[in-house]
């Protein structure tokens, strides 16, 4: 079974647009979290489905901040570790947004 791959690149965010500058860790956008379905494991970038992920959620564990995805296109949920750059506003948006948390649009 393949481990964590680090896989640095850049890409952009499928939902705003903006270039995001990939540290190895991070596959979703700071600006708006959304992200991508490319991973089956985590970094192994081998799913085939590419579709846009929707932040549906905050989870906090262990004093970590998550970020809860689900893909647009499969319907795969996934969590993520939130980043020293993502967008606190953001963040504190999507916490506070029922709509978000229940999965509505
Ligand atoms: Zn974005
Ligand atoms: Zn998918």
């Amino acid at each position: 079974m393949k481990k964590f791959t680090r896989t640095i690149e850049d890409f952009t965010c499928l939902h705003c647009g903006a270039v995001v500058h990939g540290n190895g860790y991070t596959n979703h956008c700071p600006h708006c979290l959304w992200s991508r379905d490319v991973d089956i494991h985590p970094g192994d970038r081998a799913s085939a489905c590419f579709g846009p992920m929707r932040p549906i959620g905050i989870e906090s564990k262990n004093g970590e901040t998550m970020i809860i995805h689900r893909c647009e296109k499969c319907g795969k949920v996934a969590r993520v570790h939130a980043a020293p750059d993502d967008d606190v506003d953001a963040i504190i948006k999507l916490s506070a947004d029922e709509s978000f948390v229940f999965g509505k649009k």
